[in-house]
């Protein structure tokens, strides 16, 4: 069995060669890959398809089974934009809709290097469909604990790879409390955010970017929740440095929703802003994390990049969704934050720059009728979840009522009658 090297960077002991464990059983410290991933050009392999042209990086040994549903190899598409070209990376058009699919790969192939038979994980978004899908491909048996208020098209997607759905009463940590009791009595938790043998996979959209462009991109921008695709592609591009590829790292731009954005006010307000660390409802839920497990380790990212940290309003988000539709660019509120990040960040940045469009818009209904566009930012209202709880307050121009369930998604907006 091979893996890549993974140690705690709590205690720095090395992964345990029995159990699958997702943090340090001894300490109880996160882990990481042991060293940086190191690209070897003359290994690439391009008679293998997608992100497996890169399997040396990947720390497998050759025996290891390749988990694999086509993932990798997205279209890189160029497009005028605030009179500039800008290259959009459609990771949406992964198989499962979404990057994750990427470190899925990876992390599913190295759980069962491992042994792993069947799993456990806890996210009801991207992470948990991509997982399920890549489980089912493996053919590890797989649980995925979601809040019981939870539902749409991810649930839905989740359900039909065969995952077995655990309903969870109440917010979504108690669904994170629920999945590590389940872990505690031997089962793998497959954590997206705890285990790093996702991160290898991620890196591969660095190492494309630089073979379709055939030099470096000089700026990446990217939506950041826990910050894992972040890691990777900053660490894929620090492997393309170090082979002598790239002379000087891209700078990255970590874009976060400015109602949960705790990655941006740690860069601008240090630990201050641990004090007053908030979060409200936004619509880009795949960025709605309040405390990514290696906050640290992503701000230093993208502090050795040059690059920086922006935010944006909540009223911007749906804006710059029907932005991208309207270029042919259909993903979901949370991959749209980008659009408003590069309208403010484009005029500082480099040539040439390279847009992420993490996730597939298909996953995401805010209204049971077309024309949302035009709703979305002229007639403002008020958003609902399935809980019948406002998420987004707008000014009162045309006033909306809350919602009762829509069964076709999480959003629902309806006129006051
Ligand atoms: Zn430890």
């Amino acid at each position: 069995m091979t893996i890549p090297p993974v140690t705690c960077i709590n205690c720095g002991r090395i992964y345990p060669a029995s159990g699958i464990p997702y943090c340090c059983p001894i300490c109880g410290g996160l882990y990481d890959l042991a060293e940086p991933l190191k690209l070897n050009p003359a290994r690439i392999d391009s008679s293998q398809p997608g992100i497996w042209r890169y399997r040396h990086t990947f720390g497998l040994g050759i025996i290891e089974k390749s988990i694999s549903l086509g993932e990798g190899n997205t279209p890189l598409i160029w497009t005028e934009v605030f009179n500039r070209q800008v290259a959009f990376k459609c990771e949406y058009q992964n198989p499962t809709g979404s990057f994750k699919d990427r470190g899925s790969a990876t992390l599913v192939s190295s759980l069962l290097a491992l042994g792993a038979l069947e799993a456990v994980e806890d996210s009801s978004g991207n992470a948990g469909a991509s997982f399920a899908a890549y489980a089912a491909r493996a053919g590890i048996r797989c649980r995925i604990f979601i809040p019981e208020a939870a539902s749409g098209p991810k649930r839905q997607q989740i359900a039909s790879y065969g995952a077995e759905i655990i309903d969870i009463p109440g917010p979504r940590m108690k669904a994170a409390e629920a999945v590590r009791q389940a872990a505690d009595t031997g089962i793998t938790y497959a954590s997206h955010a705890y285990m790093p043998f996702n991160i290898p996979g991620y890196a591969t959209l660095a190492y494309e970017l630089y073979d379709i462009l055939g030099c470096g991109p000089a700026a990446i921008i990217m939506p950041v929740g826990q910050g894992g695709l972040l890691l990777g592609v900053g660490r894929g591009l620090q492997a393309l440095v170090k082979c002598g590829l790239l002379r000087v790292m891209p700078k990255i731009i970590g874009v976060q929703a400015k109602a949960c954005a705790p990655l941006w006010e740690l860069d601008r307000l240090g630990p201050l802003s641990l004090v007053s660390n908030e979060e409200e409802e936004t619509i880009a839920e795949g960025v709605r994390v309040r405390c990514p497990l290696r906050g640290d380790t992503v701000i230093q990212m993208v502090k050795k990049t040059g690059g920086w940290f922006v935010v944006v309003e909540e009223t911007r988000i749906l804006r710059g969704r029907d932005q991208l539709a309207q270029r042919g660019f259909y993903v979901e509120p949370t991959s749209a934050l980008v659009w408003q990040a590069l309208e403010d960040t484009l005029p500082v940045l480099p040539d040439p720059v390279v847009v992420v469009l993490t996730g597939s818009g298909f996953k995401f209904v805010d209204h049971p009728v077309s024309s949302q566009a035009s709703l979305s930012h002229n007639h403002p209202g008020l958003f609902c979840n399935m809980a019948g709880q406002p998420t987004v307050q707008c000014p009162p121009r045309a006033r909306f009522a809350i919602a009762k369930t829509h069964p076709a998604g999480l959003l629902v907006r309806v006129p006051a009658g």
